[in-house]
């Protein structure tokens, strides 16, 4: 098998990987380098990330069981440094050597960081990845006033996300007008008129010369002498091909890495996709293009005929509520062009179109962009307009109408570049009924996601009368599937399905195997269905859940024992110690969830380790009870009311193994000085004057909420009550994988309380949760008695994820 290595895990390398796999899946030995610790991302999502509407999980494309499944080594959070071409081998920041016979580079590129003083101080970032996300959410806790430099398209989705943080936001723009490259004049003011009027404030025609503070940022200096205060600035004035290492290793590069119609590179094997390229003078910015260039690469280099990447024109939308525009290709005149316009200032209607020739050569739309795709469906065919109709009448636009006549050709997701007759022609011949199914099948609306209403029109007029409304929307569990999460449990439950081959088989899973998504969400629903009945399906599993520890990104994996309420003993100390130094353990380090992890650990050696160990697995790696962090309480502690420990103990040693739809993490504080952080826990609980109060769907993560608070008991025993019920309903009613600060803002807090006040549901839910309860065993202890065990999954031939 040949050796094929990638140097960059993110959106137009891994499209590329899909696409090889899709043609010969079995031609390479895939290895992949990525800088970040994630697999990979959808990064066009980053703006609805700090917009609040998704979360970091939802937005992974890739995840690490699909890089498993396809026998991809994946190498996160190392950076290639060098390239050999000589002797066709890369080298890492960690020292890893690799060898190739083909190198993808697909580097991406960077934010721009203008080269002025205080541009490094704390409180300053680009806008380019999950980090700098995380980063303006944390600033956005502490600090109140935010500005962006730079009014394109990063610069107001990231401004958007930032009102939406609840910042005082300014945007500072160079020239007279936002988006000055993709809007005229008039579309501009349009587009300032609705972004002022949601909160944002436009500093125009000012260039930044200094960044004020001491270590962190206090304001900006312009050029004219003016200042203004930011307690965060985030630069967003353009992005700059990430080059180096091909540059550096003698690969021709210009602006980006200069690249052939064929996506080859000045040397020989080396080949460059998406944002580090740079194709006939041009660096593209957008997934679009990328993935063109993807396709012609993954021909290329599986040795099939391809046709040559020739370029693309690009069309822009905007990711910001309330904010509708499109533009591409010219948008100014030249003295040759012609316009044709409508402008509604009355409703904010703009749109013009740019003629040359009879031909479409540039479209700029705001307020009303029903039109966009057709126009930019004539715009790149250079279809000849005279006497078309350009803009429709009211009575044209009719619901419908559009995707009717709309030809065969015409691209309805500009991101994926699908068309309507490929849309089409999937619905009739694979049978699909779903948007989900769609997506899965063609890739339309798998980037942006702006194309879903059009899709799920065509939908509607390829199926017909046997077009279902509701069921086309609906969420089905994966593209193996149309069934939904409501479906599927009802669906097990009334034929009495007992297995995930049984599932798959009896409801007609379209994909035999099924997929990463489906396998472990069906082996959760029937452990929860059939609590102490069912035989878990541990190859059904996410990767991590089955070897029981977490990988690393070198590949190793860490041993977190159990640390019931973060107590242990100067004995349990010893032995961690003594196991760490006879395994030459690389890091032992304290978690934050107040336990000793070991990391670095070899694959081979975790049986061993565990036995040594002689403590249960904290689970550290599982869909279950991570920890009960807990404060040092009444004990110990003078401003203790109640004793935290013990209840954390409580707690930790009950609900211990147990499979929920997603980690769900305790606190447990003696009062409300919180120490133990109890408001931003799964559920959290707070000693008063006589009793606990308990919070629930608190999240510390990247989605930062604080828990609300659910009822306050009096005793140790409503305590374990109210979670035992809280935590059953949660598992009976959540979508797997939803963590409980999601699920309760889906069903309602008033919901959650209603259900719980009453006394015989209470009961029962704790019923069922006992009875799941007694099947659990220790999975460590199982490992270490069971030979069969060791050689599966512990020996080196097993899972290859970063190993
Ligand atoms: C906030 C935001 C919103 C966006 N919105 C849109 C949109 O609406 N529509 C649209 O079409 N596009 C949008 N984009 C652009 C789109 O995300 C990019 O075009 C796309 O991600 C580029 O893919 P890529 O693979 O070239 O680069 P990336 O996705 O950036 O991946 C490159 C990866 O390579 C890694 N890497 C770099 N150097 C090394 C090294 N030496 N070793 C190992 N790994 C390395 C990087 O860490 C990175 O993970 C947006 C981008 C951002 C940041
Ligand atoms: S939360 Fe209260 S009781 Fe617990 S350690 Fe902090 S101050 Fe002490």
């Amino acid at each position: 098998m040949k050796k094929l290595v990638m140097i960059g895990n993110g959106m137009a390398g891994v499209r590329t990987i899909e696409e090889i796999l899709r043609l010969a899946p079995e031609q390479f030995e895939i290895t992949i380098f990525g800088q970040e610790p994630h697999p990979n991302y959808n990064r066009i999502k980053l703006s609805n990330i700090l917009q609040g509407d998704t979360s970091f999980d939802e937005i992974i494309i890739n995840p690490l069981d699909w890089y498993n499944e396809n026998n991809i080594q994946l190498y996160t959070g190392e950076a290639i440094v060098k390239i050999d071409v000589e002797g066709k081998r890369v080298i890492s920041d960690k020292g890893r050597e690799v060898d190739f016979d083909e190198l993808i580079i697909a580097t991406g590129s960077n934010s721009f960081i203008l080269p002025i003083p205080g541009a490094d101080k704390i409180g300053v970032t680009g806008f380019r990845d999950i980090h700098d996300c995380e980063m303006m959410i944390k600033s956005a806790e502490q600090y109140k006033k935010a500005v962006v430099i730079g009014g394109g398209l990063l610069g107001l989705e990231a401004a958007r996300g930032l009102l939406n943080l609840g910042m005082k936001v300014d945007v500072v723009h160079l020239m007279p007008n936002l988006m000055e490259r993709q809007l005229d004049s008039i579309a501009s003011s349009l587009l300032k008129a609705e972004l002022e009027s949601q909160g944002m404030n436009f500093l125009m025609e000012k260039e930044t010369v200094e960044i004020l503070g001491d270590e962190r940022v206090t304001g900006l200096r312009f050029k004219d002498g003016s200042e203004v205060e930011a307690d965060l600035v985030v630069m967003a004035i353009g992005i700059k091909s990430n080059n180096e290492v091909a540059k550096s290793n003698g690969i021709y590069v210009n602006r980006g890495i200069v690249v052939n119609d064929f996506m080859e590179t000045s040397v020989p094997s080396v080949y460059a996709v998406g944002e580090c390229a740079e194709h006939r003078e041009i660096v593209y910015g957008l997934v679009a293009p990328l993935y063109e260039q993807g396709k012609v690469l993954a021909n290329r280099i599986c040795g099939l005929t391809a046709e040559p990447y020739t370029g693309s024109v690009t069309g822009t939308q905007l990711k910001v509520a309330g904010v509708d525009l499109f533009s591409a290709g010219e948008i100014f005149d030249d003295g040759q062009t012609k316009s044709i316009m409508v402008y509604n200032e009355f409703e904010g209607i703009y749109k013009r179109v740019l003629t040359r020739n009879n031909q479409i050569v540039g479209i700029v739309m705001y307020g009303d962009t029903k039109e966009s795709t057709k126009l930019f469906r004539m715009l790149t065919k250079k279809e000849d307009i005279t006497g078309i109709s350009i803009f429709q009448t009211e009575c044209s636009a009719e619901a419908g109408g559009d995707v009717a006549s709309m030809p065969n050709d015409e691209l309805v997701c500009g991101c994926n570049g699908v068309t309507k007759g490929a849309i089409v022609e999937a619905i009739k011949t694979q049978g699909l009924t779903t948007l989900d199914q769609v997506s899965h099948c063609t890739n339309a609306g798998r980037s942006c996601g702006r194309c879903k209403p059009m899709v799920s029109q065509i939908l509607a007029h390829t199926l017909g009368d046997q077009f279902d409304a509701a069921a086309a929307q609906k969420t089905s569990i994966c593209g193996c599937t149309t069934i939904s999460r409501e479906e599927l449990v009802e669906e097990i439950k009334a034929k009495g399905l007992t297995s995930v081959k049984e599932v798959m088989n009896v409801l007609e899973w379209n994909n035999e195997e099924g997929c990463t998504k489906c396998r472990p969400a069906i082996n959760y629903y029937l452990g929860m269905i059939y609590m102490d009945e069912y035989k878990d399906d541990r190859d059904s599993r996410l990767v991590n859940e089955k070897m029981h520890a977490n990988i690393q990104k070198d590949g190793t994996y860490s041993v977190v024992p159990r640390m019931y309420g973060g107590v242990t003993t100067a004995a349990g100390l010893k032995k961690i110690a003594e196991v760490a130094e006879k395994y030459n353990v690389p890091l032992v380090k304290l978690t934050g969830g107040q336990r000793i992890g070991l990391f670095g650990v070899k694959k081979e050696d975790l049986p061993g380790m565990w036995e040594e160990l002689d403590m249960p697995s904290g689970y550290a790696y599982g869909k279950t009870l991570r920890t009960v962090k807990t404060c040092v309480g009444a004990q110990f502690c003078r401003y203790g009311t109640q004793d935290s420990m013990a209840l954390g103990i409580e707690l930790e040693k009950k609900f211990e193994r147990l499979d929920t739809p997603h980690k769900v993490k305790m606190g447990v504080s003696a009062c409300p000085r919180n120490c133990s952080e109890a408001g931003i826990k799964d559920i959290g609980f707070v000693g008063i004057d006589g009793g606990w109060e308990i919070y629930v769907a608190g999240n510390g993560g990247v989605d930062l909420r604080p828990g609300d608070l659910l009822c306050t008991v009096k005793t140790t025993e409503e305590v374990m009550e109210v979670t035992g019920a809280y935590l059953q309903y949660y598992r009976e009613t959540a979508n797997y994988l939803e963590r409980t600060s999601k699920w309760v803002e889906r069903v309602g807090l008033n919901h959650v309380k209603e259900v719980l006040a009453n006394e015989e549901t209470r009961k029962a839910l704790n019923e069922r949760m006992d009875k799941t309860l007694k099947k659990y065993s220790e999975p460590w202890n199982e490992a270490i008695q069971s030979e069969e065990i060791k050689d599966k999954y512990y020996t080196k031939h097993t899972v290859k994820v970063g190993e």
